[in-house]
């Protein structure tokens, strides 16, 4: 309806202060004001938030919000606050009173959001309580959750799939930045039994320059690379505890201010080491995936793969920390067919079950996919991830296209392992 429609804007202007949706918002905001249940996938930082928060308040009425971790829930009331927005949370972490109160602000009609976890939201008290309100909205953030293929499983999360019959009245937002397949579809068949809009879309990072390359004479090839970018923030991931030793000693003895980083490290001297990367410019930092959760540097202008990554997932999550500012960014892996068989070889030797490993081989057949690809490497990511998008043009493959048959011999070499 046009009424919803201006006031939808209003909303994102007035409230929020945005000028506009990021990609990939707008649709999810539709869909929810037309009332259907939708799953929302966007990358950490894509905006989430004001896709259940927008449709919310130009609905009215009351929007519950699942949240996985306290933390979480304050951060988001604090937010909604600060753009002028009665916004509650109740949980664990606050005194009886406190949650007393903010339940009076809830029920009178004065707050527009409540924050809590899915054991306060799955009783029958709660339910039956929220029932006779008008609540409008409902939102499952970190959806994820409810999904045991996933690392953070949260057993609690898997009441929620009562929530559909449990409050029939207002549509559902399962939020998550997981963009594998396989929880995917697991969140919208334990959510939704099956029936919810899903929404794709924000995984592109335009400004990193995306290349693969053929692995020979790494150490050489990395020490030309840092040489050549003085002064720039850059991370160098390896396979190994070993390598990073080397790479780092190597760099080090350059006249490169280096650091490694990884688990075999006292976690004092790890933690120095991530400090001094994020607060100064021109720290390399060699590194393997144990180093990146969470890290939040906006200049990190390059992201080296001195070994291939284990799967597209752990490679998109890798590359995603160059270039947040938004400036021109560089992510370059060196892949060998080598790194495919220890690759292989982990996944062989790992105890676990046989399902798992399958998941984990098909994962990594993606990432050689990906590797061996002659189209553009940006537009082969992001199908990967469920997003159609056309050519890049700031890719290798885009900017030299390579000859198709070195890709055919690439591929039958692939074939043969
Ligand atoms: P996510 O949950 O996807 O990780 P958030 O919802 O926390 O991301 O949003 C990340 C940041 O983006 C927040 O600072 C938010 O204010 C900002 N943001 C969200 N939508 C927009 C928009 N349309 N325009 C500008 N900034 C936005
Ligand atoms: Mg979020
Ligand atoms: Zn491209």
């Amino acid at each position: 309806p046009p009424e919803l429609a201006a006031e939808k804007w209003r909303v994102l202007k007035a409230t929020f202060g945005f000028d506009a949706f990021r990609p990939g918002q707008e649709p999810v905001v539709d869909a929810l004001l037309a009332g259907r249940d939708v799953l929302a996938v966007m990358p950490t930082g894509a905006g989430k938030s004001l896709c259940y928060q927008a449709p919310a308040l130009t609905k009215g009425g009351l929007a519950v919000v699942v949240s996985p971790l306290i933390a979480l829930m304050d951060d988001q009331v604090a937010g909604l606050r600060l753009n002028g927005v009665c916004a509650e949370a109740i949980h664990s972490g606050r005194s009886r009173e406190d949650n007393v109160a903010s339940w009076r602000r809830v029920a009178s009609g004065e707050a527009r959001f409540v924050y809590m976890a899915p054991e306060r939201l799955m009783t029958e008290r709660m339910l039956g309580a929220l029932g006779r309100l008008p609540v409008s909205l409902i939102a499952i953030d970190e959806a994820h959750c409810i999904s045991q293929w996933g690392h953070s499983f949260r057993a609690e999360y898997l009441t929620l799939g009562r929530l559909r019959e449990a409050l029939p009245g207002a549509p559902i937002a399962a939020l998550t930045a997981t963009a594998d397949d396989g929880t995917r579809a697991d969140i919208l068949d334990k959510l939704f039994g099956g029936r919810a809009q899903v929404f794709v879309s924000g995984f592109d990072r335009p400004n990193i320059a995306i290349s693969v390359t053929e692995k020979a004479d790494v150490g050489t090839a990395i020490e030309r690379f840092v040489a050549a970018r003085p002064g720039l923030s850059g991370v160098i991931y390896r396979i190994s505890r070993k390598k990073v030793e080397e790479t780092a000693a190597r760099l080090q003895a350059a006249g490169v201010r280096a650091f490694a980083y990884h688990a075999g490290m006292e976690a004092s001297e790890r933690a120095a080491a991530q400090e001094t990367f994020l607060a100064e410019s021109g720290v390399v930092m060699v590194a393997t995936v144990a180093f990146g959760m969470g890290i939040d540097k906006s200049d990190v202008r390059y992201v080296l793969h001195g070994d291939a990554p284990g799967s597209l997932e752990a490679y998109y999550q890798e590359i995603g920390r160059a270039g947040r500012d938004g400036a021109p960014a560089e992510a370059l892996m060196f892949y060998g067919l080598e790194d495919v068989r220890t690759r292989r070889r982990f996944i062989d030797e790992q105890d676990s079950d046989p399902e798992r490993k399958r998941v984990e081989a098909r994962r990594l057949d993606a990432l050689v996919g990906f590797c061996e690809t002659i189209s553009c490497r940006r537009q082969a990511l992001l199908a990967y991830f469920g997003e159609a998008s056309g050519p890049c043009g700031n890719c290798d493959t885009c900017l030299d296209p390579p000859e198709v048959v070195d890709g055919t011999r690439d591929a039958r070499l692939l074939l043969s392992l």
